[in-house]
């Protein structure tokens, strides 16, 4: 059995954690590498079976998977959403000396604790907003009176992204509170929130890749939360993205490394939380400088999408490096091209929606369009949607605005009853360049 000794043969195993639209790039990137040979997931998708072998295996058994890959013998497991890395699946694979990508446990609270994640910021003088950390509906409504409308609420724990809203009045702030303190909406995740101060500003999602000590930043990507156009309605997990981010200006992007990823990374192994995998800085850009709105552990969703579509590199390689402490001074390499998303979503999506709806995909000739499948299950020969982001709708061109014309001729191919996307991807960051571009 090959346990990639050197970096030269075809005999990589490797194990994709997660089931989403992310997960489908990762291993679609991964299927590229010369050095892999075989390509696992855990539970997958639809799409994802298209590059991979899937094993019915949930992201939260992080037991199970760790058994699956000590049995496989798996050279390299990749971690795709939160939950499994705040329930400590890079601890459990390192007691068992078994390569993976994520860090761990302690390490992934910058993610999985908001509170945590402040504290850490305000110690490390790390630029963000200001908030108060509340206990209970009281607390918050003392907070609130210390805040100006628009204010932010955040609860601590994890929430698929649905954690955060931005409340305009007392009267929306008191419903708000209602739901996480009364009717325990969030459940233990909201035991504390935070109340934030708002933010105005562009946002950019800004990541790295780092072994506890060297990192290489990944392509700026923009996402976009809101679920409808014009930057409204609730969050989401997220709609569309793209890269690159076009906002960010490179020496933001310097100013972005000095005052926020080196001294996250930095204060990080301080606390005897040394940060290794992907760290995403979902960033602010104010008029007083770049501000984290919030770190995840891992990569985004969907900027991975636009990114695995960019990177020239063989992430088989890049991401063992990571997993040895051995990045060095590694830099990654983009396509000098632009990558665009849309996420196909279900009606009502974030709230409530319809599962087991036929999803039918048209032909699409366009080699430069990429699919990456989310919420896809095959069942009984049909292909069905068992989750609110159904279908992510990719595409690289030589300029962002060819990438997303060709998103949007391909979007319509996917079809499904209450099938919905945003019509506005991209848009703003389009005109931003023209303002750029000298007349
Ligand atoms: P988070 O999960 O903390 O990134 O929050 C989700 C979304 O809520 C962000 O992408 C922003 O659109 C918004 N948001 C979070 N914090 C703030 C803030 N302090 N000011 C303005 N908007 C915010």
């Amino acid at each position: 059995m090959c346990r990639v000794q050197s970096l030269n043969s075809l005999c990589m195993r490797v194990l994709v954690v997660g089931q989403g639209a992310r997960e489908h790039a990762i291993a679609w990137k991964l299927r590229q590498s010369p050095l892999v040979k075989e390509i696992y997931a855990a539970p997958g998708n639809a799409g994802i079976a298209q590059v991979a072998d899937c094993v019915n295996i949930g992201v939260a058994d992080i037991i199970e998977i760790a058994d699956f890959a000590e049995k496989l013998k798996i050279d390299l497991t990749v971690v795709g959403p939160e939950l499994p890395l705040t329930l400590g699946i890079v601890d459990e694979f390192k007691m068992r000396d078994l390569p993976i990508f994520g860090p761990s446990r302690l390490a992934a609270e910058l993610e999985g604790s908001k509170v945590f994640s402040k504290e850490f910021m305000r110690k490390y003088k790390i630029p963000t907003a200001e908030a108060i950390i509340c206990n209970s509906t009281d607390e918050a409504k003392d907070a609130l009176k210390k805040t100006d409308y628009p204010a932010v609420i955040k609860v601590e724990g994890l929430a698929g992204g649905k954690g955060v809203v931005i409340v305009n009045s007392k009267k929306e702030a008191d419903e708000y509170l209602k739901l996480i303190f009364e009717e325990k909406k969030f459940g233990n995740a909201a035991n504390r929130i935070l109340v934030e101060e708002y933010l105005q500003g562009e946002e950019v999602s800004f990541m790295v890749i780092t072994d506890g000590k060297k990192f290489a930043p990944f392509a700026p990507a923009k996402d976009y939360k809101k679920a409808n156009d014009g930057e409204t309605g609730p969050n989401t997990g997220g709609m569309g993205s793209h890269s690159p981010a076009v906002i960010l200006k490179p020496e933001t992007a310097a100013e972005v490394v000095k005052t926020i990823i080196m001294p996250t990374i930095h204060g990080m192994a301080e606390e005897g939380r040394t940060y290794t995998g992907c760290l995403y800085a979902g960033l602010m850009l104010t008029k007083k400088g770049p501000r984290v709105l919030e770190f995840n552990c891992r990569f985004g969703d969907p900027e991975t999408q636009v990114q695995m579509l960019r990177l020239e590199d063989d992430l088989a390689e890049v991401l063992l490096k990571v997993t040895r402490g051995d990045l060095g001074d590694a830099k990654l390499n983009w396509k000098k091209e632009a990558a665009a998303c849309v996420v196909i979503a279900v009606n009502g999506y974030p709230e409530e929606f319809q599962r087991g709806q036929e999803v039918a995909i048209d032909p699409i000739d366009d080699p430069n369009v990429v699919l990456f499948h989310a919420g896809t299950v095959k069942r009984g020969g049909k292909l069905l949607n068992n989750a609110g982001r159904v279908i992510s709708v990719c595409a690289h061109a030589p300029t962002l605005s060819d990438a997303l014309a060709k998103v949007y001729a391909a979007a319509p191919k996917i079809r499904f009853e209450g099938a919905r996307y945003r019509r506005d991807i991209g848009y703003r960051a389009l005109e931003q360049v023209k303002q750029t571009v000298p007349a």
